[in-house]
């Protein structure tokens, strides 16, 4: 059992700032994630609202927090966390390799994307259909491609999309869309991009890869057949929480509860970022939340002495 004051757990934006915070204090903490380092933000083409920066790809944004990791000396632990228990007023954080013993926590796993959860979904993940345009929209390159979802991130990675094919689908079940104005516009007035709503997909074709997809409009029940050889996911997130195995964090719907200071109704763990019960998530409130949280912590464990 390895004993430390805090366990950092996720090396996305928000634990990366809550890293940097805890090190300049010189807090002694370990930072564990399984990788990719970055987090989600790394997973996105483009991101153009995150200052100072104008425009930075996701990839890019991702290296510059392993840069910053690097220059304050901060190690990463490559591990999967398992489960973070009670034990007496300290935590056990288990993972793939360890046992970690520590004062604090700070909880910053993110979120995971949800599935369609349709027949042959999983036959043809990664055979056709994946989460992440920017990792894999390059595979379909000039082909045709589908994205399905109503939020900012499904209109984003349908404008990247657009970038390197002529013919992209964006299907949502509604007929508004969730995500902001500016992307909406964006999107409406692509001609690239061909938006099908309200529409739910009914089912996948392909043998070995995707090749189709049948499309059924919620209003009027007609059916639609789509030659696609790639569709996008982005239907929603489910906060990355089942690890946890003690009571009173979190919500209904698994997200843990903070308050201002993210501290929760357990003393010493603190949590921040997209894993949290908030309204937007986004890398800019994830990385104010590791700021926030890191201070919270370091004078939690000042007032233990
Ligand atoms: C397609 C897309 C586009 C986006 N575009 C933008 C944008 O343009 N601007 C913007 O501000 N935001 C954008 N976002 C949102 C942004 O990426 C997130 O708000 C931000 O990454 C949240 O940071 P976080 O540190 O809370 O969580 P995450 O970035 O999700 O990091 C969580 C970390 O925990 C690790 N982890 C999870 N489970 C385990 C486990 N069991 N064991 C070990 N490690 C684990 C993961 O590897 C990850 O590194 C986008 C998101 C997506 C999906």
């Amino acid at each position: 059992m390895i004993k430390t004051q805090v366990c950092v757990l996720g090396a996305g934006p928000s634990g990366v700032t809550a890293s940097i915070y805890l090190k300049r204090g010189n807090i002694d903490f370990v930072l564990i994630d399984h990788g990719p380092l970055g987090g989600k933000a790394g997973l996105t083409a483009e991101i153009d609202n995150y200052p100072p920066f104008k425009s930075i790809s996701g990839p890019d944004f991702a290296f510059k927090l392993f840069e910053m990791l690097e220059h304050n000396n901060i190690e990463v632990k490559y591990e999967d966390i398992i489960s973070v228990e009670k034990d007496g007023s300290d935590f056990k954080v288990v993972t793939s390799l360890e046992e970690y013993s520590c004062k604090a926590v700070y909880f910053s796993l993110g979120t995971t994307d949800l599935r369609l959860n349709l027949p042959r979904e999983n036959e043809l993940y990664h055979r056709g259909i994946s989460s992440c345009a920017v990792c894999d929209g390059n595979l379909f390159r000039g082909q045709t491609m589908a994205i399905v979802g109503g939020g900012n991130s499904a209109l984003e990675e349908a404008l990247y999309l657009s970038s390197i094919t002529n013919k992209v689908y964006l299907i949502h079940r509604r007929n508004e869309f969730r995500g902001n104005a500016q992307y909406v516009d964006m999107v409406k007035n692509n001609d690239k991009i061909e938006i099908l709503t309200p529409y739910i997909i009914k089912s996948l074709h392909g043998d070995s890869s995707l090749e189709g997809l049948t499309l059924l409009n919620v209003e009027t029940n007609e059916e639609k057949y789509l030659e696609v050889k790639a569709l996008f996911e982005y239907v929603g997130a489910k906060p990355n929480t089942e690890c946890i195995k003690f009571d009173d964090v979190k919500d209904d719907k698994g997200y843990i509860i903070v308050n201002i200071d993210m501290s929760t109704k357990v003393k010493g763990f603190f949590a921040g970022g997209d894993v949290t019960n908030k309204k937007l998530r986004q890398i800019a409130v994830a990385i104010g939340d590791g700021a926030n949280a890191s201070d919270s912590i370091i004078s939690y464990l000042r007032d233990l002495r």
